[in-house]
């Protein structure tokens, strides 16, 4: 065997510390709540991150031979899912323990190209030094720290890995570089499909650099043709095939004359195979939006987004921006300038621009953004230190100033890490209940719930869901959030006919794919066609109906409602989705709704903290200087045998508010008859529900679930 150059056995020392340096300062969690059991279930900790549980439920599905039910959305096709089952299959762990620690292994590979890059402009401290900070940064650790199980933990490496070998194939013009270019973005596109939109911005960089400075290079024409083979709009495997025959071809001179076309082919593919198509799409989303809106026929209803809560979430502060980058405002702007330095003295650094301007978006669209911006910019930072060191006048010197100042930029985002102790999603007693109801309910029944429970629920109980953490839009949020927010029985109609509607809308989409795509079909929200299936033209009038007799589908599967007691604290946001007029989008009076924890009693005084004090004596609320009567004075508890028991009191026959004092979790409710009606407090905080409608199935402090009978 070849011994081994010193270079590279400093570059491989240095990958591995920082590697073990980035998983060391993940396990920090993991030792913090190491004795915290409302995090275990099945002897590990549980995730904690919503989205894990739609990969983990496609690679369960996998695991168990890709059995999983059609339209269960179950993700068996996705990278995340294959992979996770992949690792799950051949090591000797858990699937719990491989989907809690995959984020910590994967997320810390960023130390490998981090240090790569480092190497080709022969400054492997900068390159250390780098690693062990973008490997712990606010927004990088945050997305891939331990139990942050998405795609975010490669979601960064990958780019990375990219960057990597384009810098090298620009500096070098070898042909394997433009091989593992292609592969790079192949694997990168497989494991997010999003990942267009920075493949286009390295691609377009590459050939303003060609134009600019390189245009007699052939190497360059190669590269570019090679990458846009692998972002043509085909399948994954005939991308790869193209990508293998230009790579055939440029490895044989007698074909070097032909580069421009193969790349002019390359691009004519992109077009003709809709490889524009996505980015196409969104920019005819930010120019065209209103006019697509009217564009459709049908009743034109209008929904409530999420956009409009994401929206209202206003500006970044600049500090924040700073620390979610780099752990500080100093280290920040340190780093802006480092890179600009870096820039000057080492052009090819330049090409890392689309992932700093990709986290620079984070101005505008938001702060999930951050995160790309990471890397690149921590050479900034570390080349600085670098520069500094060599103005020390011993070895000695030199080393001591590295490892104070990389110290010191380290200091802030471990002590962030420290502070930054995120719950797991759901918390032991609720996932219980999820299991147990995994054995009573059938694969193909339908768990009603707000979209945020809807991936464990999906995980845990292997059932299918109407929302999720994906689909949650507007019309498909507005049935949910209408059944958990008014009365049983229009709220169990409704149940079943969303579920039936929903099921014969995945079946009709999918056995007229073809029609639909050729005749560019509208498809309606459930709302709409049920409207229109009821003879309706305005659905106010439909949803009126629900009050009386109506026919409803065939029951194919049962139905379940699955109500956590945490719920309780998101309950006037379920309710904004349904709280408007579909005909004209205007929202209606939001209901009155308020919980508490901070609440204190003096004689007859209640006070309910934020202007809210209720007089027991004269059974009035004051609301800053409003009086409100009061109709009901419930109070719930658990007996010592874990009971229910519930005291109801009407004090007032025409009162407006409504006192629920729920004792054994120390909380009040002060709720309109609106609210009080709701299947969501009826239910869940009442547990008083129709036995003509409802049957219970599971009732616990944390979860209740009821099956609707019919
Ligand atoms: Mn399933």
């Amino acid at each position: 065997m070849r011994s081994l150059t010193k270079e590279t056995k400093v570059t491989l020392l240095y990958i591995a510390l920082a590697f073990l340096f980035s998983v060391a300062i993940r396990m920090i969690w993991f030792y913090q709540f190491l004795d915290y059991n409302p995090f275990w279930f099945n002897g590990q900790f549980m995730i904690n991150t919503n989205d894990g549980y739609y990969w983990a439920e496609g690679a369960r599905d996998i695991l168990n031979g890709f059995n999983h039910q059609e339209f269960d959305l179950s993700p068996v096709d996705s990278a995340a899912s294959q992979v996770s089952a992949f690792f799950a299959y051949i090591l000797p762990f858990s699937f719990e323990s491989v989907i809690l620690f995959m984020p910590i292994f994967l997320g810390s590979l960023i130390v490998i190209p981090i240090i790569l890059i480092a190497k080709s402009i022969d400054n492997l401290e900068m390159g250390f030094i780098a690693a062990l900070l973008a490997s712990i940064a606010h927004s990088y650790y945050n997305r891939t720290m331990i139990g942050y199980y998405d795609t975010d933990m490669l979601n960064i490496v990958l780019p990375m890995f990219l960057l990597w070998s384009i810098i090298w194939a620009i500096r070098t013009n070898q042909d394997k570089y433009l091989l593992i270019t292609a592969v790079d973005i192949l694997i990168y596109r497989w494991w997010y499909p999003q990942s267009y939109s920075l493949e286009s911005a390295f691609f377009s960089l590459i050939l303003l650099y060609t134009l600019l400075f390189d245009r007699k290079n052939s190497y360059n024409y190669k590269l570019l043709a090679i990458m846009m083979f692998a972002m043509v709009g085909f399948d994954g495997y005939i991308r790869a095939i193209f990508v293998l025959i230009a790579f055939f071809l440029y490895k044989r001179e007698q074909y070097d004359k032909y580069v421009h076309y193969i790349l002019a082919l390359s691009i004519v593919l992109f077009f003709v195979s809709g490889g524009f198509n996505p980015i196409w799409s969104q920019l005819k989303g930010y120019v065209f939006k209103d006019a697509l809106m009217m564009g459709e026929e049908g009743l034109k209803l209008h929904f409530y987004s999420v956009m409009q809560t994401v929206r209202e979430a206003g500006h970044i502060p600049f500090n924040v921006f700073a620390d979610r980058i780099s752990g500080h405002v100093i280290t920040f702007v340190a780093s802006v300038a480092g890179y600009i330095y870096l820039s000057y003295k080492h052009r090819v650094m330049l090409f890392g621009v689309p992932l700093i301007g990709l986290g620079f978006l984070a101005y505008v669209g938001g702060l999930r953004f951050t995160i790309y911006a990471v890397p690149v910019l921590a050479f900034g930072v570390a080349f600085l230190i670098t520069e500094i060191a060599r103005f020390m006048p011993t070895k000695r010197l030199k080393f001591l100033s590295m490892t104070a100042f990389t110290l010191l930029i380290l200091t802030p985002n471990i002590a962030h890490i420290q502070e930054y102790k995120v719950p797991t999603v759901f918390n032991t007693d609720e996932v219980k209940v999820l299991d147990m109801l995994k054995s009573r309910a059938s694969r193909e029944d339908y768990v009603i719930a707000w979209w945020d429970y809807g991936y464990p629920i999906r995980y845990y109980s292997d059932v299918k869901t109407l929302i999720d953490g994906g689909k949650h839009a507007g019309d498909v949020n507005f049935p949910v959030s209408f059944m958990l927010t008014n009365p049983q029985d229009v709220s169990a109609k409704l149940a079943r006919l969303d579920v039936e509607y929903s099921e014969e809308k995945f079946k009709f989409q999918k056995e007229n794919e073809k029609m639909i795509r050729d005749k560019n079909l509208t498809i309606f929200s459930n709302i709409e066609e049920m409207t229109k299936k009821y003879g309706f033209s305005d659905t106010n009038d439909f949803l009126l109906s629900l009050e009386g007799d109506i026919e409803l589908p065939k029951k194919t599967r049962d139905i379940y409602f699955y109500l956590p007691y945490r719920m309780i604290d998101i309950y006037p946001t379920v309710e904004m989705f349904s709280n408007l007029d579909l005909m004209n989008g205007n929202m209606k009076n939001r209901s009155f709704f308020y919980a508490t924890k901070q609440f204190k009693q003096e004689e007859n005084i209640l006070n309910l903290s934020q202007g809210i004090v209720v007089d027991l004596k004269e059974m009035i609320v004051k609301i800053n200087e409003n009086k409100v009567p009061i109709k009901r004075v419930v109070q719930s508890a658990y007996d010592k045998n874990m009971k229910f028991t519930k005291n109801v009191q009407l004090v007032n026959q025409n009162g407006e508010l409504n006192l629920i004092f729920m004792s054994s979790y120390n909380t009040f409710l002060l709720v309109d008859e609106k609210t009080y009606n709701s299947l969501y407090i009826q239910l869940s905080v009442l547990q008083e529900y129709d036995r003509m409608l409802f049957e219970e199935v599971i009732l616990t402090p944390h979860a209740k679930v009821y099956k609707l009978k019919n």
